[in-house]
């Protein structure tokens, strides 16, 4: 390989929001996803919303529906550190 001219490579550890972790070659240190194979609906078969300003809570308590089929991701309790 030339040098200079190569990105570093790393063993990138890779964080999905449901929980879910692994590794993976990459040029950047750490990855962190919103949704992975482990929680996207096509591999569920549950439907799935990313919500991020609790607009779906809020729609849902305005129309008083409870429905537990669909599960709902809060991005912004969730990747608070
Ligand atoms: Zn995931």
């Amino acid at each position: 390989m030339k040098k200079g001219i190569h990105p570093e490579y790393y063993q990138a550890k890779v964080t999905c929001a449901c929980g879910n972790s692994w590794t993976v070659g990459s040029t950047k240190k750490e990855i962190s996803l919103d949704i992975c194979s482990a929680c996207h609906p096509f591999f569920t078969g549950k439907q799935k919303i990313v919500d991020t300003a609790g607009r779906v809570e809020k729609f849902r308590r305005k129309y008083g529906i409870k429905d537990k089929t669909t599960e709902v991701i809060d991005k912004k309790k969730k990747t608070k550190k």
